[in-house]
């Protein structure tokens, strides 16, 4: 399986890095070896001074499909989750100074914490999601997924012109605004809807 993200999804957190509100999404992928399950620690790696958090909507793509129409995209999946898109900021910032890819920065063992999974149908409106990120108890990120620059299904529209998606693919769909640094000892927690699907520490 692969993950794919979009990046600067929600105009405020475009703004609070100084990026422009994109025209098209920003896509990257990390590998299957990035996942992160069951609320298991995350371990702060050696390479970086500056993990961040990104709280995100996170797409379980259902069925393998190719140049998939905006259409029929919702078609493609069923079941919604959250997840946490671990940044290396420090390296991050490197690399885009360079014009270098983000692979070093946003692809590495763990960095990919999700959520189990939950049927799309259990929401009246998945365009009227609240979604919040604590740290230590404290509210830190908060989205809305009516805020969203690209919908669900034009990012799997989009995305599947350039990759073919398959059963079990995940799509992190962007962050808010809020994002900052973890530290050891940290405690996360992720809800959706007031539901808390993700709970783990920073070791
Ligand atoms: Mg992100």
């Amino acid at each position: 399986m692969k993950i794919i993200a979009i990046g600067r999804n929600y105009a405020e957190h475009a703004r609070e890095l100084n990026n422009p509100i994109p025209t098209d999404p920003v896509i990257f992928l990390k590998p299957d070896t990035a996942l992160l399950k069951d609320n298991k620690p995350f371990y702060y790696p050696e390479f970086s001074n500056e993990i961040h958090h990104e709280i995100e909507v996170v797409l379980k793509i259902s069925k393998e499909g190719k140049h998939i129409s905006e259409k029929f995209a919702k078609g493609y999946y069923e079941e919604i989750g959250l997840g946490v898109d671990f940044t290396a900021r420090d390296i991050q910032q490197k690399h885009k100074e360079k014009g270098l890819p983000w692979e070093l920065a946003k692809a590495f063992d763990n960095s990919a914490p999700v959520s189990l999974f939950i049927p799309k149908t259990d929401y009246k409106n998945i365009y009227d999601l609240n979604f919040h990120l604590d740290v230590n108890e404290h509210t830190v990120q908060v989205g809305q997924t009516s805020n969203l620059l690209f919908s669900f299904e034009f990012i799997i529209a989009y995305v599947s012109k350039f990759f073919t998606l398959k059963k079990g693919d995940l799509i992190f769909t962007g962050t808010p605004q809020g994002v900052g640094s973890v530290n050891i000892g940290d405690r996360l927690a992720g809800y959706l809807e007031n539901e808390k699907l993700l709970d783990f520490e920073i070791r």
